[in-house]
């Protein structure tokens, strides 16, 4: 058995990394694989941050396509288990992961895209950094489109995953981003209307491995100044349901609850 960690650790490992206040009532527990690699490399902070979140992509994926997810490792080769919060819906999961908090604390706990008023990463970079160079690049009327808006920083929503991903490669050529979140969707749309593992879905799961490694690529060609870091980092898993044939979640078992995500950290190039 390996050691898992909360999705409510992420938003205080970043702050500590990144160098920026904690939100009020994050757990403050850190990620010590993480903060090992940091350390170990003696970078004083992260600078730039690519935070990639794609949708429902679970530990059992991770597990069956290891081909796929060497993809990432080459990039993003810190490897960390991941236990989500329950229930693993989308705003639930995101809205922990990014404010620290349990869902009884951050107070969606179910499908609720309500804008969030708790404390977040995102408070935190608003504070810490130029809020000009703090975005946020989603589908439009997503959960990462809505629930933490009303902060000043850039928000922009667009179509779907391709423009989503053309604007987020935009930026970072264009502007100079302290952190950027790219919110993609098209494997949760897949599992629940074909399956997990349908041809379609698996597809799409490729689709996600894709556009992380080409945002990190175009990062690494702007970035290379600055010490920076990546996240591929989903939400919650999925299982199939038997009755339906087709994809779910949001259940307090491990098909749902166990994800995995990949942290590349990087010193600046002298
Ligand atoms: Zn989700």
């Amino acid at each position: 058995m390996s050691l898992s960690y909360s999705i409510t650790q992420i938003t205080s490992t970043i702050c500590e990394l990144m160098d920026l206040p904690f939100p009020k009532d994050a757990d403050i527990d850190f990620i010590d694989s993480v903060m090992k690699v940091f350390n170990d490399k003696n970078i004083d902070k992260i600078d730039k941050f690519l935070f990639y979140a794609p949708d429902a992509i679970g530990k059992s994926l991770v597990k069956k396509f290891p081909n796929e997810f060497d993809k990432i490792r080459k990039l993003a080769s810190t490897e960390v288990e991941m236990i989500s919060v329950y229930p693993t819906k989308t705003p639930v999961c995101f809205a922990s992961m990014l404010t620290g908090t349990l869902p009884e604390v951050h107070g969606i706990q179910s499908y609720k895209k309500n804008v969030l008023y708790q404390l977040s990463l995102f408070d935190s970079l608003v504070l810490g950094c130029n809020p000009d160079n703090v975005v946020n690049v989603a589908v439009k009327d997503s959960t990462l489109d809505l629930i933490f808006r009303d902060r000043p920083m850039e928000y922009y929503s667009e179509k779907y995953d391709k423009q989503v991903n053309d604007r987020a490669i935009q930026l970072i050529e264009n502007k100079d981003f302290d952190f950027i979140l790219v919110y993609n969707q098209e494997y949760d749309d897949s599992l629940h209307s074909t399956g997990i593992e349908s041809p379609q879905s698996i597809a799409a799961m490729k689709n996600h491995v894709q556009s992380f490694i080409k945002l990190v690529k175009v990062c690494e060609t702007n970035w290379s100044g600055y010490n920076r870091a990546y996240l591929f980092a989903p939400d919650h898993g999925a299982h199939d349901d038997p009755e339906t044939g087709k994809g779910t979640h949001g259940e307090k078992i491990p098909d749902d609850m166990e994800i995995v995500h990949f942290w590349g950290i990087y010193k600046k190039r002298d």
